[in-house]
C-alpha cells in the first residue's frame, strides 16, 4: 500500500506567543517539524512525505527537511487549516490509489505503530483517526454556568493522523469546499457525507504542543529520553 503522509505546518502558532513559526522552533535540539518528519521517515509504512509550511518559508523548510529521504514537495499553506490540507493534497499525484495521512507537525511523539494502525484501518474503511477516551467529566458551559454533563463514554478526543484512502478524501473535500464548510478536522468532511470513519486506539504520548507550558513538558521529556537531562 502506498501512503503519502502530509504534515500540516502552516500554523502561525499565536498561542506559543513566539516570533516565528512554532515548526520552526528548536525543541530539545531539532525543529519541531522536523522531528515529526523524522517520525514518519522513520516508519515502514510511509512511502512518502509532503510538508506544508507558511508561505515564504518554503526554502528554509526544503534546507531543514534535506536529511529526510521520503520528502517529496513542500507546499505553501492557506488561511485555514482545511486551505493548508487541500495544497498538500495537490502534490499528491492524479489518481493515485493509496492512502493519505493528514497529520499536525504539531504531534511530534506520533510512532511508527500509531501511523501503521491508521494506515491499515484508512486503507480497509476509507477513513480513520485515533481517538483517546475521555478521562474527565465533560461539562456544557454557557456564560460562566454549568448547564449539563455530557455522557462521556459517547465521546473521545480526536487525534492525527487521520487517514484515508485518497479518493474518499479527495470527494469530501470537494464537497466540503462547494458547500463552503469549516472543518475543524478531515474526518468531519467524510462524517457529513454519511461515510464511515473508522476510530483506532489513539495514544497519550502523542500529544498537541500547543501552548509554552506544553512545550516545557515536551522539551524535558525528550531530554530525559535521550539522556540529556
Ligand atoms: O491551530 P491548530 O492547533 O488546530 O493547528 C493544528 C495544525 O494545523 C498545526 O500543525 C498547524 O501548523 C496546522 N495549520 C496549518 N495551516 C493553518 C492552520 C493550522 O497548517 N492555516
Amino acid at each position: 500500500m502506498d501512503t503519502v503522509a502530509i504534515l500540516v505546518a502552516a500554523g502561525r502558532g499565536e498561542r506559543m506567543g513566539a516570533s516565528r513559526p512554532k515548526a520552526f522552533l528548536d525543541l530539545a535540539g531539532q525543529p519541531l517539524l522536523l522531528r515529526t518528519a523524522s517520525a514518519f521517515d522513520a516508519a515502514p509504512a510511509v512511502t512518502g512525505i509532503v510538508a506544508v509550511v507558511p508561505r515564504g518559508l518554503e526554502g528554509d523548510a526544503r534546507s531543514m527537511l534535506k536529511a529526510v529521504g521520503k520528502l517529496r514537495a513542500v507546499a505553501p499553506g492557506g488561511a485555514r487549516r482545511q486551505d493548508s490540507v487541500l495544497e498538500g493534497l495537490r502534490h499528491v499525484p492524479d489518481g493515485f490509489d493509496g492512502v493519505v495521512l493528514i497529520h499536525d507537525a504539531a504531534r511530534p511523539f506520533v510512532d511508527a505503530e500509531l501511523i501503521l494502525s491508521v494506515a491499515r484501518a484508512a486503507d480497509e474503511h476509507g477513513a480513520a483517526l485515533p481517538v483517546l477516551p475521555l478521562v474527565d467529566t465533560i461539562k456544557r458551559v454557557r456564560n460562566g454556568d454549568v448547564v449539563g454533563t455530557l455522557d462521556r463514554e459517547e465521546l473521545g478526543a480526536a487525534q492525527t493522523p487521520q487517514g484515508f484512502r485518497f479518493d474518499v478524501l479527495g470527494r469530501a473535500y470537494e464537497e466540503a469546499f462547494r458547500d463552503g464548510v469549516t472543518l475543524t478536522d478531515e474526518a468531519m468532511a467524510v462524517e457529513r457525507l454519511g461515510g464511515r470513519v473508522v476510530a483506532v486506539a489513539g495514544s497519550s504520548a502523542n500529544v498537541k504542543l500547543t501552548t509554552p507550558a506544553d512545550w516545557a513538558w515536551a522539551e524535558r521529556a525528550l531530554l530525559a529520553q535521550e539522556g540529556r537531562a
